[in-house]
């Protein structure tokens, strides 16, 4: 079974990896995708995101990283993915995670949506916490890999 990860990952955090090496387990192939949304202001280009997230993922031999724009049930289904992954962080993801499952799951039924519960460590964690951390020059270095923390910092110090 391949499953399709998607995602701004604007950028990638260990809340992110979190839920990538534990679906890298239950499913055969993980497709992580950065998805091209022309209504967020993201920090990072799609190229950029893509970059740290392949660079954060090399050691898994099943884990793939790629891009798309339009409907994410057309990418899983151009790449015969079966199942959508999802990381549930606290009840204010839920409601909205539920009506992106079920818009999904009315657009094609044969996909489904299978959510993780974000590991302990990291159910504060999302990409805007660390770029406002970053932003007011604090120490992510426990939110982030170091690859992710050198590229923030930069961005920052422009
Ligand atoms: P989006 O803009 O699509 O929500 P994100 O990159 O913020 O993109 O998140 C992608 C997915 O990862 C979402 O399912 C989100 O709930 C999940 N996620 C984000 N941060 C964490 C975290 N700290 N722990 C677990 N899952 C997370």
């Amino acid at each position: 079974m391949t499953a399709v990860y998607p995602g701004s990952f604007d950028p990638v955090t260990n809340g992110h990896l979190d839920i990538i090496k534990r679906a890298a387990r239950v499913y055969d192939k993980l497709i992580v995708a950065v998805l091209v949304n022309p209504a967020k202001h993201p920090l990072f280009t799609i190229e950029e995101r893509v970059e740290l997230l392949r660079e954060c993922c090399a050691h898994f031999e099943n884990v793939e990283v790629d891009s798309f724009e339009g409907l994410t049930v057309d990418f899983a289904k151009k790449h015969h993915a079966g199942v959508l992954v999802r990381g549930l962080r606290a009840v204010t993801d839920f409601e909205n995670e539920l009506q992106i499952a079920q818009v999904n799951h009315a657009l094609m039924p044969g996909i489904e949506t299978m959510f993780f519960a974000t590991g302990l460590r990291w159910g504060y964690l999302s990409s805007t916490v660390v770029k406002e951390a970053a932003s007011f020059g604090s120490d992510i270095s426990k939110f982030v890999p170091k690859n992710v923390e050198e590229a923030v910092k930069k961005k920052y110090q422009k």
